[in-house]
């Protein structure tokens, strides 16, 4: 198989990176079937990525026509069957070991033998899902940066049976989707999290000790370190459920303390104050 083998991709989940994936991909030419596991769910992605494209449009950086062909390459469906035509499968569900196992099992059913499966799994070990399938060399890490459209890394995980041929055309893809594909090995939180979700969580312990206000860490890693967004509000953005399943992952992974999530972020999480996508995290929104 080759990168040109690859005409139609399936994306499954279709909440902040989803469609964001989905967005970039039908962007570069690729036709999308997009699954999600309630119809309301994929209007309401579909409506993000046509307002996305609206801006673009506005900014002059694509044409009305690309907008129209963009959003016309995007078939939606909750059935997941429909993946069975597709040459790779990005899957872009909730952080949850277990959750995606299941998913991977019943892809490795459906799809024909060569297809790629790529998970856009943030921390989970690659290993572990390929493990869960017959097709392991198939099976790869392609994490994309939120927000996709405007993100360029990929972060490339390569799992222990990952063959050469799979990676190879993850990182191809990656760099035909406008991206530069950065290669991580396989250990918890590769390494875009390694580094950052520490910090976050760090962040999230000066709030909960008292050492400053939110609106003062922020501006701290802002102005003091030129950070474009300050951790807290990078945390809502990404989602804190999301950052509070990372750092369960590297804190089981890695099995050292300096990892466990601090108690505010789980009470937020149990709250559901999930940051931006509920309309209230670290702040209001
Ligand atoms: P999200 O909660 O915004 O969206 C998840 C979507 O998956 C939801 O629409 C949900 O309905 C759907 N879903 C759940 N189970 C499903 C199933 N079995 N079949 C089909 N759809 C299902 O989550 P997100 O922030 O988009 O994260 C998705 C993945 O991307 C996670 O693995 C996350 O770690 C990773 N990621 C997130 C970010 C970020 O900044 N949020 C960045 C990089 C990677």
């Amino acid at each position: 198989m080759q990168l040109s083998d690859i005409k139609k991709i399936a994306v499954i989940g279709c909440g902040t990176m989803g469609n964001g994936i989905a967005h970039v991909s039908a962007q570069n030419g690729y036709e999308i079937t997009f699954i999600d596991i309630d119809e309301k769910y994929l209007e309401k992605a579909i409506a993000t990525i046509a307002k996305n494209l609206d801006r673009m449009v506005k900014k002059e950086k694509i044409t009305e026509q690309d907008k129209t062909d963009t959003l016309s390459r995007i078939t939606t469906t909750t059935d997941l069957l429909a993946v069975k035509d597709c040459q790779l499968v990005i899957e872009a569900i909730v952080e949850k070991l277990d959750i995606k196992l299941g998913l991977f099992g019943k892809l490795d059913e459906i799809c024909p033998p060569d297809t790629i499966l790529a998970s856009n799994t943030s921390s989970l070990p690659i290993t572990k899902l390929a493990s869960g399938t017959k097709r392991p060399g198939k099976v790869v890490g392609m994490h994309f940066m939120n927000p996709v459209p405007m993100m360029k890394l990929v972060e490339m995980i390569r799992g222990v049976a990952t063959s050469d041929e799979t990676f190879d055309i993850a990182i191809e893809l990656g760099k035909k989707l406008g991206k530069i594909p950065v290669p991580s090995e396989d250990y918890p939180g590769f390494i875009a999290n390694r580094v950052l979700l520490p910090m976050i969580n760090e962040a999230i312990f000066a709030l909960f000790e008292g050492v400053g206000t939110a609106e003062d860490i922020d501006t701290v890693m802002k102005l003091g370190m030129g950070h474009p967004m300050g951790p807290l509000t990078l945390a809502d953005f990404i989602g804190l459920d999301v950052c509070l399943d990372i750092l369960n992952v590297l804190f089981e992974g890695l099995g050292d303390p300096k990892y466990r999530p601090c108690p505010l972020l789980k009470k937020k999480v149990e709250a559901g104050y999930l940051g931006r996508k509920s309309g209230h995290g670290f702040f209001k929104y």
